[in-house]
């Protein structure tokens, strides 16, 4: 029989924690936890997701990191907090009592402000921070001194690819787009031959071809849809092609795309043929999801007045880039428009987190990574931000209570 002593009953100690120690040695002889991370509950009653899972606790503590979840923190994404217990995170009352200590905590969104005021002083926050949006305001981050990660600035190399929550995020968002659209509309998507008669196809149409409207083609044609695609990058028609998508093209005079893969703003020439193709067809669709943007601009208008006026009745637009305006003006952000003619129109800005059970394992790991690969010392298992590193460089956007990114720097 094993005899603990009352400290260790007291303490009990993880198996991850326990690897190679000696559990029976007095407290101030055991190997000390040098790290803490933590996380709380997301603030944003849209948001579902949350930024540690006991999969990455689990990577964390076996590194020697101490972990602090707040109560209740994964129930929206489908994790209690027993599974985080036993990964070895310490489940803690609050977000006050989550945060105490911690050098680094991960979010999903910045937290508000009650939030930010319980982050210790100094402390590094790792998320995603809207960061060119000109509403978001860093200031409760800098009254605290935080040093403050947005990971939608990470560049886009290949090292950094499993660090790259826009991917992996966006991946889902593009499928459940789908989702969303086929459960708005009355329509069935396969074709379906029976006695009483055959059902046609319904036919979707993907405006943006980037890692959103990819996942868009691919679960829409694995329902059964006849899909087609549009994207100013010429590149993406043999990628929208090769999932089975028709390409609708439209001649550019001047390379769409820049050094980085991303789209350019194209001139009134284009858009005006732009227009044209697309009017031809949106009238057919039954769903469109449009998923267009240029990174730092307003989100592309793409469909107009006129051609959501040429829709059946019963079609659904998914408009993805509701948070950046939207691919169309007239929807509403993080809301359902139904048009006099029929249309539904659904402005979720949300759409990872209706898929949080596994956007949340993405989103964990890659913060995980992130960290891991980038802040942590694993000889002195110990924080050490490697501040050369052009990840953490593109990165950091508050530091010593100012905003320091060159990208938001005037
Ligand atoms: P995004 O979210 O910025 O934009 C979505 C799509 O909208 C893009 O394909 C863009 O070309 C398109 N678009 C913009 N304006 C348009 C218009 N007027 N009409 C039609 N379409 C328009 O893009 P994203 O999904 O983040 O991907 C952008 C690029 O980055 C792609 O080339 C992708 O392959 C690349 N990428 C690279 C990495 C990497 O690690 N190297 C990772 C992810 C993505």
């Amino acid at each position: 029989m094993e005899h603990f002593s009352l400290y260790e009953a007291c303490h009990p100690v993880k198996p991850a924690l326990t690897k190679g120690r000696n559990l029976f040695a007095k407290p101030d002889q055991r190997e000390k936890n040098t790290m803490k991370i933590a996380a709380a509950k997301e603030s944003s009653a849209l948001e579902a997701r949350v930024a540690l899972v006991p999969d990455t606790v689990k990577k964390f503590v076996a590194a020697g990191i101490t972990v602090a979840v707040e109560k209740g923190a994964g129930l929206a994404a489908g994790i209690a907090d027993s599974a985080f217990e036993a990964a070895g995170a310490t489940v803690a009352a609050s977000a006050v009592e989550a945060y105490k200590g911690a050098d680094i905590v991960l979010c999903v969104d910045t937290p508000d402000e009650a939030g930010i005021a319980a982050i210790p002083e100094g402390a590094i926050l790792v998320g995603m921070m809207n960061p060119l949006d000109p509403k978001t305001d860093f200031s409760a981050l800098n009254k605290r001194s935080i040093h403050a990660y947005a990971m939608e600035f990470l560049p886009r190399i290949s090292r950094a690819q499993s660090m790259d929550v826009l991917s992996s995020q966006s991946n889902l968002a593009g499928y459940r787009a789908v989702i969303e659209a086929v459960a708005a509309t009355s329509k069935t998507v396969p074709m379906m031959m029976t006695a009483a008669g055959t059902i046609p196809p319904a036919k979707a149409l993907v405006l943006g071809v980037g890692v959103a409207g990819l996942q868009a083609i691919a679960t829409a044609k694995r329902l059964g849809a006849v899909v087609s695609a549009f994207d100013v990058r010429s590149a993406t028609k043999e990628q929208a092609q090769s999932l089975g998508a028709k390409f609708i093209e439209v001649a550019a005079s001047a390379d769409a795309e820049t050094s980085g893969g991303y789209a350019k703003e194209m001139d009134e020439d284009y858009k005006k043929r732009q227009a044209e193709a697309l009017a031809a067809v949106i009238a057919t669709q039954d769903i469109v999801i449009s998923t267009a943007l240029i990174p730092g601009k307003p989100a592309p208008e793409l469909i107009t007045e006129a051609m959501v006026a040429s829709m059946k009745a019963g079609s659904v637009i998914v408009d993805l880039a509701a948070a950046n305006g939207g691919n169309y003006k007239g929807t509403k952000k993080d809301d359902i428009v139904k048009t006099a003619n029929g249309v539904t129109i659904l402005g979720y800005t949300n759409m990872p987190s209706r898929a949080a059970s596994d956007a949340s394992p993405l989103y964990a790991r890659n913060l995980q990574t992130f960290v891991m690969t980038l802040m942590f010392d694993k000889d002195a298992r110990g924080l050490k931000v490697q501040s050369d590193d052009e990840l953490i460089k593109g990165t950091l956007v508050t530091k010593g209570g100012s905003v320091v990114h060159p990208a938001l720097v005037k």
